[in-house]
């Protein structure tokens, strides 16, 4: 199958560059590739479509963004690597090259890096295109699957069929690639609990390292909420969609996916390093429109648009706002995002951050809590247990 504007040979392996002395401090680094080739009728991401124009704008951007961030923030140490979009697997390889080298000559990549990129199975379709993205250095590939029925592939506007994307995982798995996730969403219109296991078993019979699981959340000024809205269709009901969450994740550890994250599951050793970094609040660098970065207490968001991206980074991000970030969003982050994992919020961090006990403080809260089987406290981390992940954003949203 032709790759969307045509084949570009793979450029051959450039002797590299010795990689430069790391001085700052260690960072994830995002790259977001804002192209996609036709809207997914849910999707509320900043994406646009491919055209050539533009991208070889967004490139030129992207590597000055690089240069500039290597050089401000001393070359630093970079620990995990994520190309997301949008589509990654839209980016023309020679292009890819350039930006990987680019990285290295800013960056220094730490042993053992894990370097994913996000892949759709209409624009990744031939072995020679994965074949390349492992000589560039990326050892995990995340394919945007969703959905393995046709009906609800068409449903979602998604430019693919469901046979596209079992071939492309198997071509990603003959060029080498020894760690691939899939992406799945449930609680699609009209779906059922049993077609939501059907449709995880055939998941697990390409035995994937790691499965995203989300549940299809109408989001504001998309195609499909907008049908939604006009009766065109209707979304299984709450209680459905619970029962899919629950038996989805009782199957896929019964075939030894640990469920390690709310919408994650991965084969022991496959967790995603990377996303493991945003929730454990880790430093990290967005490149490119749109994206967002975290270093020590101050978040950057690039500006959307190329025009304004473009003007901030030949200006060096001078005069781009950032927003300083105090002990409050501090910790009502950290009991965000580490309550979403299985390891859960770490009380002596909380204690740290807030000033007070958290079991000590809100008593009746946590005894309540326990007594519905919502959370677990064990160790000095304080987690959630499958029925608390179900009501996740009310416990959250009463800690915080
Ligand atoms: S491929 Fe992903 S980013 Fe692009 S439109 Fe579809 S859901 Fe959005």
């Amino acid at each position: 199958m032709p790759r969307l504007y045509g084949e570009i040979p793979a450029p051959k392996a450039k002797k590299q560059a010795p990689a430069p002395k790391p001085a700052g401090r260690p960072i994830l680094v995002y790259v977001h590739v804002p192209f996609c080739r036709s809207k997914c009728h849910y999707c509320a991401f900043h994406s646009q479509a491919f055209n050539q124009v533009t991208f070889a704008w967004y490139l030129k951007t992207l590597l000055a963004e690089i240069a500039l961030w290597g050089h401000r923030l001393q070359h630093p140490r970079v620990t995990t690597l994520y190309f997301g979009g949008g589509t990654p697997s839209l980016f023309p390889l020679s292009a890819l090259a350039q930006v990987m080298d680019a990285l290295r000559a800013n960056f220094a990549f730490e042993d053992g890096l894990e370097a994913s990129i996000e892949a759709n199975p209409d624009s990744a379709c031939d072995v020679s295109f994965f074949r390349a993205l492992l000589s560039f250095g990326f050892n995990r590939l995340s394919l945007g699957v969703q959905s393995f029925e046709d009906a609800h592939l068409a449903l979602l506007g998604r430019p693919h069929n469901a046979r596209q994307a079992v071939e492309t995982f198997t071509l990603a798995r003959q060029a080498g690639f020894g760690n691939v996730s899939l992406d799945l969403m449930y609680g699609l219109p009209g779906q059922r609990t049993n077609h939501w296991l059907e449709q995880l078993k055939s998941a697990v019979r390409l035995r994937p390292e790691h499965l995203s699981c989300y549940g299809l959340t109408p989001e504001p000024d998309t195609r499909l909420t907008r049908s939604l809205e006009l009766g065109e269709f209707v979304l299984p009901e709450e209680r459905e969609q619970s029962r899919m969450f629950v038996h989805g994740a009782e199957y896929l550890e019964s075939e030894g996916y640990l469920h390690y994250e709310i919408s994650n599951f991965a084969r022991m050793g496959f967790a995603c390093r990377h996303n493991q970094g945003y929730w454990q609040g880790r430093d990290y660098l967005g490149l490119g429109p749109s994206a967002v970065s975290t270093i020590g207490s101050r978040r950057f968001t690039n500006p959307r648009w190329m025009d304004a991206y473009d003007a901030a980074v030949r200006g060096n991000f001078a005069g781009l706002d950032f927003e300083e970030l105090d002990a409050g969003t501090r910790l009502k982050e950290l009991v965000l995002l580490s309550l979403r994992t299985v390891e859960g919020l770490d009380l002596k961090a909380y204690r740290k951050l807030a000033g007070r006990d958290l079991l000590k403080s809100e008593p009746a809260l946590m005894q309540t809590l326990r007594q519905n089987d919502l959370i677990r406290v064990k160790k000095g981390r304080l987690s959630l247990t499958k029925t608390g992940m179900l009501v996740s954003n009310s416990i959250i949203s009463r800690l915080i």
